[in-house]
């Protein structure tokens, strides 16, 4: 481990270390297409393919998961979406009314509301004009009860990557390092984590929402070492990632052959949407983008944002975040969707 001086247990809440995990009746015998004659969990007996308890620990997706990312079951936990496994980070390791956490802004708007939610004190270190990390600033803002910082990369919505020695300089402080790569499925860069064997206070969060095309399940996933896998396992609802979902996942993770060339086709229409809005002239700039997105900055957002609305074009008004003045994020559509986008702005603009 490259981090010596850190120490999980420190980290975690007291109430967490002390708590007795809720054991479900369908933890100890998991496997539910056996010989077992389950009478354990007050189920109803007539078989319709979901009177049974989800497998409260995802095993069938996470070892899948495992074969695909090179990465051991016992570093993988699952949520119901990774704002659920956000949430759970949170509730983990910051002490409500004392602990702070850093964020660096703009970024995803949910750890605000989770760190709202969970009465826990936000540090805003915001990014550089070039939308990087100001690391020797957010080194300075730690205290004793910071417990996070959360990196987004390729962040939302600035669309960019954050620099590797950036994130090995937090990696080297004494505090918890998410970096949420809810986006990683879209760029050529390597995902972090692998390094959760290298850094004992590394959490990587991964989702199937946006390049997987299953945002309506509710998939995230947490990579991190085992201890940390653990703690946040022994909080989690027992049955939080539901039948469908699990067997919906593990369906789209055996044949990805699907995502791969949907991925492929989101980045040839993300290239093609850049060349066309390049000829707008109230558009200003197009930022570069490492995702499904493209964060443009115009001549005046409300006011475009407003018009897009009128002919049933809805992309996302970001002027009030910093560093966005006058920015609208817009999604990579289908060739079709960008298409009646593109329409719309050449309107507007003649
Ligand atoms: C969309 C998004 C998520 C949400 O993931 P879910 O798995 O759908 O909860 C997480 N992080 C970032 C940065 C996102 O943009």
């Amino acid at each position: 481990m490259k981090n010596k001086t850190f120490d999980i247990a420190k980290m975690l809440r007291p109430s967490i270390a002390k708590l007795q995990a809720y054991s479900s009746a369908r933890d100890e015998f998991q496997d539910a297409g056996s010989e077992h004659t389950f009478l354990d969990a007050n189920e109803n007996p007539f078989e319709n393919g979901l009177n049974r308890y989800p497998d409260p620990n995802q095993i069938a997706v996470k070892n899948r998961l495992s074969e695909i990312k090179g990465i051991q079951s016992e570093n993988i936990l699952l949520g119901n979406g990774s704002d659920e496994v956000l949430d759970l980070i949170f509730r983990a390791f910051c002490e409500p009314n004392k602990d702070n956490i850093i964020i660096n802004p703009p970024t995803y708007g949910m750890y605000k509301v989770l760190a709202a939610l969970n009465n826990v004190a936000i540090k805003n270190v915001p990014l550089t004009n070039d939308f990087q990390l100001q690391t020797n600033r957010i080194i300075a803002s730690v205290d004793k009860n910071t417990k996070i910082v959360f990196v987004c990369s390729p962040n939302n919505p600035t669309g960019n990557l954050m620099q590797i020695s950036a994130i090995k300089k937090l990696l080297e402080q004494d505090i918890l390092v998410v970096i949420d790569e809810a986006y990683i499925d879209f760029t050529e860069e390597k995902s972090w984590l692998q390094e959760v064997k290298n850094y004992n206070n590394l959490i990587v969060t991964q989702t199937l929402s946006k390049a997987y095309g299953l945002a309506g399940i509710r998939l995230g996933i947490c990579y991190s070492n085992s201890v940390i896998i653990n703690i946040l396992q022994k909080i989690k609802m027992p049955y939080n990632v539901n039948v469908l979902t699990q067997s919906t996942a593990l369906k789209s993770l055996e044949n990805n052959a699907t995502v791969e060339k949907e991925i492929q086709r989101i980045l040839k229409n993300r290239e093609a949407l850049i060349v066309s809005l390049k000829k707008i002239s109230f558009i200003e700039t197009i930022y570069p983008s490492d995702a499904n997105f493209l964060l443009v900055k115009v001549d005046d957002a409300n006011l475009r944002y407003q018009q897009l609305i009128e002919n049933d074009v809805v992309v996302r008004n970001r002027t009030n975040e910093p560093l966005c003045n006058n920015c609208l994020r817009i999604t990579v559509g289908t060739a079709q969707e960008n298409e009646k986008l593109i329409k719309n702005l050449v309107q507007l603009d003649n």
